[in-house]
C-alpha cells in the first residue's frame, strides 16, 4: 500500500526567472517527495540533485543528475540495506504555456523508481538463509549440514542403481 506524503518540498521551478545562460540547481528535497513507503521499498534519505534548467525557445529542458539511497529488504536474507541509487541522465522537456512554474517531482520520483531492481539483494553473493533453520548463512554455516546429507543420499541413489 502507498502511503501520500503530498506535503511541501515539491521540484518546482520558476520558469520566468531562468536566466539565458541557464540555472543551475543543487540541492536536496525531503525524501517524502518519493511518496513510496512499503514494508520492502522505502526512502528514509533526502533526494538530491544537479540540474541544469534552460529555457529553448517555448519550452523549458532541465538535465542532470539525481541519486537518493533506497531502503529496501534483501529477498535472500531479508535484511533491510540502503542501496544508492542514481540517474545519472535526467531529462525533463516541457512546452510553456505561460505559466510560471514547471513541477518536476513526479518525472524524478518516476526516474528513480525505474533504476530499482526487480530482486533486491544486500550483495550479488548473499546466501540468503537456511531453508530448514532459519539461520542468515551470511553470518556463518548453521547445524542443519544439509549438503552432507545430500551427499549421503546421492550414495543411497547409486547404491540402489548397482544392486539393479
Ligand atoms: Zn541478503
Ligand atoms: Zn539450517
Amino acid at each position: 500500500m502507498f502511503e501520500r506524503f503530498g506535503r511541501k518540498g515539491n521540484m518546482k521551478i520558476n520558469v520566468k526567472r531562468i536566466p539565458e545562460d541557464g540555472e543551475v540547481l543543487v540541492g536536496a528535497d525531503p525524501a517524502s517527495i518519493m511518496e513510496l513507503e512499503e514494508p520492502d521499498t522505502r526512502f528514509e534519505h533526502e533526494v538530491k540533485y544537479d540540474l541544469l534548467a534552460q529555457l529553448q525557445g517555448t519550452a523549458v529542458l532541465v538535465t542532470g543528475r539525481i541519486s537518493t539511497p533506497a531502503t529496501l529488504r534483501c529477498s535472500r536474507c531479508l535484511r533491510v540495506f540502503d542501496l544508492p541509487v542514481r540517474v545519472e541522465e535526467f531529462v525533463y522537456h516541457q512546452e510553456l504555456q505561460g505559466e510560471d512554474f514547471v513541477d518536476l517531482t513526479a518525472n524524478m520520483r518516476e526516474d528513480i523508481i525505474l533504476e530499482l531492481p526487480q530482486r533486491a539483494l544486500c550483495t550479488a553473493d548473499c546466501k540468503g538463509l537456511c531453508p530448514h533453520c532459519g539461520k542468515d548463512l551470511n553470518k556463518g554455516p548453521c547445524r542443519c549440514q544439509h549438503s552432507e546429507g545430500d551427499l549421503r543420499w546421492h550414495a543411497l541413489d547409486n547404491l540402489n542403481l548397482k544392486l539393479k
